[in-house]
């Protein structure tokens, strides 16, 4: 008995004359069918029209430089920079002028403490243009064919964030977090074997200068029958970021190197010694141990400086998702008025730095506090809540101070 044959509900036609029928409640579509409704949304929606559907409107600088501002504190240097360097990015890949004229990629890397807001700043970015934004951390990286993650994992990431739409993906920005911790350890370069150092920075190289990489779609080898996803490379913005502890050390011995001379005293004047991580350079993550061609494809550097008490008391308050309006909100869902003695916010602060914990700390501390209102007080009809002085110190000494600063 001959099978009846399905049709397409658009085009009409059988199964046979088709790549393949998908099947809906009442009826099918096929692939021709699906192909020419994705061009016609994408004609409808003002796109290029073509094939590539890709044309944001690019902010100027200053306008990316103005949305960080809402969102993160100070670091006024990394803010000019990566609005810079994103700007840029966006005009090479956006431009469609062929001529001799190659713009190269502008991947930057951030160094600065952990928790001054390296992260926050790459996803604040992310999240203003639109596009997918995956964060990858340097440290369980490894060189193929070792216990970890394969240097395609970041990438797999990626394709997971922007629910595997290839094009998507390969306009993203990449955020490699503890990138110095994949620094050669050693300055000679050929003693061992440097499976997590050296080995990944070689790895990573080829996903910096932009070159079609062959992904597996879940990430790692553990699927052997899975098919390979391939990403180009070329168009997504790599931002790395590491503490780089010690650069500083680095990073004087050159100054001082560069002073020696008939120049040396009026140059000396110059150099502010408190602050010695806005002089960092490229040579300086050379000699803190990242490989020379990972530098060179690395061309912006910049540094984020550790964040003071007047910071950290902005940060509770200022940044439009500040930790006190999130609290804010949160209470306002049940139609509770929540209020903080200003004292409170300080005290907040002088804990943070007091357990070392700096801006990360500040929504532990915060928590720590706030635990018992969120518990009681949706079960009564209060309307107001205010946090005192007394409250918040009495709540957070109840609260385990050894487990706050372990944090
Ligand atoms: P890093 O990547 O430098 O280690 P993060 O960006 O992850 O640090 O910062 C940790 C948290 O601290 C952020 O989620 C944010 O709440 C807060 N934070 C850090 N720096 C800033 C800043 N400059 N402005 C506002 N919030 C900050």
């Amino acid at each position: 008995m001959s099978k009846i044959q399905n049709h397409c509900s658009f085009c009409g036609r059988g199964e046979k004359e088709v790549g393949f029928l998908l099947a809906g409640v009442d009826g099918y579509i096929c692939n021709e069918c699906v192909e020419q409704a994705h061009q016609i949304i994408s004609e409808a929606r003002g796109s290029t029209g073509g094939k590539s559907t890709f044309q944001i409107d690019i902010p100027k600088p200053k306008e990316i430089k103005e949305y960080l501002d809402d969102y993160v504190i100070g670091q006024d240097d990394a803010k000019r920079y990566l609005s810079v360097a994103v700007y840029n990015h966006y005009k090479r890949i956006s431009s469609s002028v062929q001529d001799d004229v190659n713009i190269e990629k502008s991947n930057i890397i951030l160094v600065g403490a952990t928790g001054t807001g390296k992260t926050l700043l790459a996803r604040t970015i992310a999240g203003f243009l639109k596009v997918p934004f995956a964060i990858v951390d340097a440290t369980v990286l490894t060189e193929a064919g070792y216990v970890g993650e394969d240097i395609e994992s970041i990438l797999s990431r990626l394709l997971q964030v922007a629910d595997y739409d290839v094009e998507a993906a390969q306009r993203g920005i990449v955020f490699i977090d503890e990138i110095d911790k994949i620094a050669r350890k050693s300055d000679n370069p050929s003693i061992t074997r440097d499976v997590s150092g050296e080995g990944v920075q070689q790895g990573l190289l080829k996903l910096l200068e932009g070159s079609v990489v062959n992904v597996p779609p879940q990430g790692g080898r553990k699927h052997p029958e899975q098919k390979f996803i391939q990403v180009d490379t070329k168009n997504i913005l790599f931002i790395c970021g590491g503490a780089f502890d010690g650069i500083e050390r680095k990073i004087a011995q050159r100054l001082n190197t560069q002073v020696v001379g008939f120049e040396s005293v009026e140059k000396r004047g110059r150099i502010d010694n408190n602050n010695l991580m806005k002089y960092v350079s490229p040579q300086d993550l050379k000699s803190f141990g990242m490989i020379p061609e990972i530098v060179g494809r690395l061309p912006v550097v910049t540094y984020l400086q550790p964040l003071d008490r007047t910071a950290l008391r902005n940060i509770l308050t200022e940044p439009k998702n500040s930790l006190v309006r999130q609290y804010e909100k949160l209470f306002a869902i049940d139609g509770v008025n929540l209020s903080f003695q200003p004292a409170v916010l300080d005290y907040v602060v002088d804990k943070a730095i007091e357990f070392k914990l700096g801006a990360r700390g500040l929504r532990s501390i915060m928590e720590a506090i706030m635990m018992d209102v969120m518990f009681d007080l949706p079960s009564t009809d209060r309307k107001k809540c205010n946090i005192t002085l007394v409250y918040a110190k009495k709540q957070l000494e109840k609260a385990d101070g050894v487990r706050l600063s372990s944090v």
